[in-house]
């Protein structure tokens, strides 16, 4: 097989990972698709293929969800005592952290982010999320309640609940943190004993495929977590809509989220739902602007804008305005742009060529409508899919690249007076995932972070990312919460125990 990758830079380990075509793990083997079809993946920053993986249908889908159902039904995980579940993680983490160069080289090639960002960010975060879900796998617990039955006076009962697996669970994640995405998946469902078919984006199937490798190598039984790559219209909506698994959750489009819903009535399956974002970034008057600027530069250009919650939209009190814009665009100018497997690279190419046309779309449609660059605006580059760190103003509230989620690393810098107008700004949205506050004022801060209509509200700081603290939005911005304790609510059921005493 031709690969673009075989130079000195890439890790042997990696090198042979991408020598031969990687097959999709189903009941711990690792197994060629059923109709022996498989599919390119591209190295962003060439445009040339990077690897070949088997492509998962229906019917793969359906071998992969039989083996979850099976070991969730039958198979010892469910029966291990909760402290050896959590070893089973702790072992994942280590192999995890003891392969941070291989899983950041792998990303880096896949989806195009830097290596250099990769070893610091996706992999640690991804070892912490399974370290943080296996303590919880001993701390599962369910209540005692008191009971006042208004019809029996005189009978005393012992009422208690359990907190149970969901059981088998489908997992479809998105291309812009591909580990990061499927440990933030994987770990409470893991915890809570659930068994799981994970299909990742088709972009970026690799790093879930190397994850898979550890995880066979960690001791988890067969079956307990199934890896088919393939297509969202195809794998993906074969695994929503599956009548054997009980749960679906989903990273991605806020489009795409609308079809899980309604594969999922079939079944009634429980649905969980992380979707788009444009984040509000408030920026006061009496801001730290030494920290400010950077920060929300940061907040917009990190993960060359490919991130659910990316601070997209920038308001700036009118007294600062000229001097956030063109700190932030000075900013966006040094920002070293080239393949993520060079060290010195800053940002990477954008996932996709359909995601490089989409971004430009966005930025044609805002030129034509009278916004106008500050700086960038344009690809970069004749290959690759590039993209000039951009900010833009003279926009108005209707203009798509105002309401509308890019994902590329587009800022629009708006203007305003007061308090009461931002936050009418601020919320007019109909997402609701993040959002932060640039101030001194400690006082404006909290009240601010009140009446902020989203998931996650950061102050002073942006994009703080930890395995403890819950994630997800409001309104459309999807349905539920990952990481924190919360997510251990996605994947249980409550079951009320009542016994007459
Ligand atoms: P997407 O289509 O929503 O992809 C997310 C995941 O859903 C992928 O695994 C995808 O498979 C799968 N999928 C697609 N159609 C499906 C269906 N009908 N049933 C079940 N699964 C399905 O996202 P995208 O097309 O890659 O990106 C489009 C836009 O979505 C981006 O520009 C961005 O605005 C947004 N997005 C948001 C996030 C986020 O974190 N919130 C992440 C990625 C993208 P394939 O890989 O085959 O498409
Ligand atoms: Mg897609």
């Amino acid at each position: 097989m031709k690969t673009t990758t075989t130079n000195s830079l890439v890790h042997q380990d990696i090198q042979q990972f991408l020598a031969s075509s990687r097959k999709m793990l189903i009941d711990g083997k690792w197994t060629e698709s059923a109709s022996g079809k498989t599919f390119q993946t591209v190295n962003p920053a060439t445009g040339k293929v990077l690897g070949h993986v088997a492509e998962g249908a229906q019917e793969d889908i359906h071998r992969a969800v039989q083996a979850a159902r099976q070991a969730f039904d039958t198979g010892p995980w469910r029966r291990l005592s909760p402290s050896d579940r959590g070893k089973c993680m702790w072992r994942l983490a280590d192999l995890i952290e003891s392969h941070t160069e291989q899983l950041a080289q792998l990303e880096s090639l896949d989806n195009g982010k830097p290596v250099t960002v990769a070893r610091v960010a996706d992999v640690p975060l991804a070892a912490d999320l399974f370290r943080y879900m296996a303590g919880w796998a001993t701390k599962i617990e369910g209540h005692t309640i008191p009971l006042s039955v208004p019809y029996t006076p005189n009978t005393r009962y012992l009422a208690y609940t359990l907190r149970e697996p969901v059981g088998v669970v489908g997992q479809i994640i998105p291309w812009n943190f591909p580990l990061l995405m499927a440990a933030w998946k994987l770990g409470p469902a893991l915890a809570t004993g659930c068994t799981i078919v994970l299909k990742p984006a088709e972009q970026t199937p690799l790093s879930a495929l190397f994850l898979g490798e550890l995880i066979c190598e960690a001791g988890f039984p067969d079956g307990v977590v199934n890896i088919v790559p393939g297509y969202g219209e195809t794998a993906g909506a074969a695994l929503a809509a599956h009548p054997h698994v009980d749960k679906v959750a989903f990273t991605g489009s806020t489009e795409v989220g609308r079809h899980i819903v309604q594969a999922a009535t079939g079944n009634l399956k429980k649905v969980s739902l992380e979707l788009g974002g444009k984040s509000p970034n408030l920026v006061f008057n009496d801001a730290n602007l030494e920290a400010g600027i950077p920060g929300v530069a940061s907040a917009i250009f990190f993960n060359h804008g490919q991130c659910c919650c990316a601070g997209s939209r920038l308001y700036v009190e009118k007294g600062i305005f000229d001097q956030v814009v063109s700190g932030v665009a000075e900013e966006a100018k040094n920002i070293k742009v080239g393949p993520g497997m060079d060290p010195t690279t800053q940002m990477g190419p954008l996932v996709s060529d359909e995601q490089q046309r989409r971004v430009l779309g966005y930025l044609e449609s805002g030129f034509t409508e009278g916004a106008e660059a500050v700086t960038g605006g344009h690809r970069v580059g004749e290959s690759g899919y590039f993209v000039e760190p951009t900010v833009l103003v003279n926009t108005q509230p209707t203009m798509k690249v105002v309401q509308e989620e890019i994902f590329g690393p587009v800022v629009c810098a708006v203007p305003f007076t007061d308090v009461e107008e931002v936050l009418q700004q601020a919320n007019d949205n109909i997402y609701g995932l993040a959002a932060a506050v640039w101030t001194e004022d400690i006082n404006k801060a909290h009240r601010i972070a009140a009446e902020l209509k989203s998931g996650s509200v950061w102050v002073n700081c942006y994009n703080i990312f930890d395995a403890a603290l819950p994630f997800g939005g409001y309104k459309q911005s999807g349905w539920g919460r990952e990481m924190g304790h919360d997510a251990l609510e996605l994947y249980t059921e409550v079951k009320a125990v009542c016994v007459k005493t």
